[in-house]
């Protein structure tokens, strides 16, 4: 789990864009996969919290824009007709889907 966990972690953040965007756009994946990436910018909210960063918090509820509220504006990107909101959006509900999958590994 040591070593599984940062891959998981890091491919999810920052591999996983590109393949989600090759499944769903099929062309302009590079493109569209930088833009589903940079919805990772939605960890600057970290920088609001002390301290910064600790391996041991959940993200998920406890920053800004890792919570319901937040999760709900990115799901309705996901139907503005612009296919970089909508590549936002997915890429925002990943992040928090890679997120939750890491506190999950971390209580057990
Ligand atoms: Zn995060």
């Amino acid at each position: 789990m040591e070593l599984l966990q940062p891959v998981l972690h890091y491919g999810g953040h920052w591999l996983a864009p590109f393949v989600i965007a090759a499944i769903i756009w099929r062309s302009d994946w590079l493109r569209i996969g930088a833009v589903i990436a940079a919805a990772n910018l939605i960890d600057l909210d970290h920088l609001l919290a002390d301290p910064i960063f600790d391996p041991e918090r959940c993200s998920i509820g406890f920053h800004l824009l890792h919570g319901w509220e937040a999760a709900l504006a990115y799901a309705l990107m996901l139907l503005i007709p612009r296919w970089w909101m909508r590549a936002f959006g997915v890429g925002a509900l990943w992040h928090l889907a890679v997120d939750y999958g890491d506190c999950l590994m971390q209580t057990c």
